[in-house]
């Protein structure tokens, strides 16, 4: 059996449709999370969603999940601190997981930050997750890109199979252009699941987008759009109101015709090794 990777949630931290929003978005998302099925049986979230429930138990009913496993995860590993990407560890306190110990991988900015905050802390203090700074020998390593830094730094993940690189995870960046290594970073991996937030500046109406700044669809294709035969390209972390998450819009047409894949919830890749 190869590796496989389920993408748990494909938008944005606030899922679609987001609190408060009556309006229907078709296909719903959940917040960014991707599982990691390890050939060797291992099972890693990337990213602790507040959408972390539903999403385990999707993952749990899905066929390439294995039987008889001791703990439901081996791991967690988080790439920042704004609240789609870590919300999801309150599960692993004492009201909720039935698991203690849980390694939880993440930068020490990020681990002194939860160290700074209850009840953060109290997750790790009381041993329910067992913070541990990442360790660059490990399969999945950490990259560090430029994103706003509110609370933490923040990361992408490279998960390598064999000792070569197979998925970059890339759910936040501010833009390509204050990322010297992204497009390297990109070619270098067969999968990436890349930040595809926003298609335009005008689409939250009242937001400052400089504020919240992320890579432009159109921007996107136009740049890496000649990688797509050697790197599947995955959309991912697709804001509401971002049109790219509707199959029938013009960008989204745009995009396939152009070699990117869009991401939904449940999504499956799979890496087939030759034995
Ligand atoms: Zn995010
Ligand atoms: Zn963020």
């Amino acid at each position: 059996m190869g590796t496989n990777l389920i993408v748990l949630g494909s938008g944005q931290d606030g899922g679609a449709p987001q609190l408060g929003n009556r309006s229907s978005v078709s296909p719903a998302r959940s917040a960014s999370s991707v599982a990691i099925l390890g050939s060797s049986g291992a099972i890693v979230l990337l990213d602790a969603s507040p959408d972390i429930r539903l999403q385990v138990k999707a993952l749990l009913d899905s066929p390439l999940y294995p039987e008889n496993r001791e703990r439901f995860i081996d791991a967690v590993c988080v790439t920042h601190a704004h609240m789609g990407h870590y919300a999801g560890l309150l599960h692993f306190g004492a009201e909720a997981a039935a698991t203690r110990e849980t390694p939880l991988f993440a930068t020490e900015c990020f681990l002194s930050f939860m160290e700074g905050n209850e009840h953060w802390a109290s997750l790790l203090s009381q041993g329910r997750l067992r913070g541990t700074p990442i360790d660059h020998n490990l399969a999945i390593k950490s990259i560090p890109v430029p994103h706003r830094e509110e609370h933490s730094d923040t990361v992408a993940f490279s998960v390598e199979v064999r000792r070569e690189p197979w998925l970059l995870y890339l759910p936040d960046l501010d833009d390509w252009d204050t990322w010297e290594a992204g497009e390297s970073q990109l070619s270098r991996h067969d999968v990436a699941l890349i930040d595809a937030s926003f298609s335009s500046l005008d689409e939250v109406p009242g937001r400052d987008m400089a504020a919240i700044r992320h890579p432009l669809i159109p921007d996107t294709i136009q740049r890496f759009r000649h990688l797509t035969e050697e790197t599947q390209l995955i959309l991912t972390h697709i804001n509401h109101s971002n049109p790219l998450g509707d199959d029938t819009a013009v960008i989204a047409h745009q995009a396939i015709a152009a070699g990117f894949t869009i991401a939904h919830d449940g999504l499956t890749i799979s890496f087939e090794e030759i034995p």
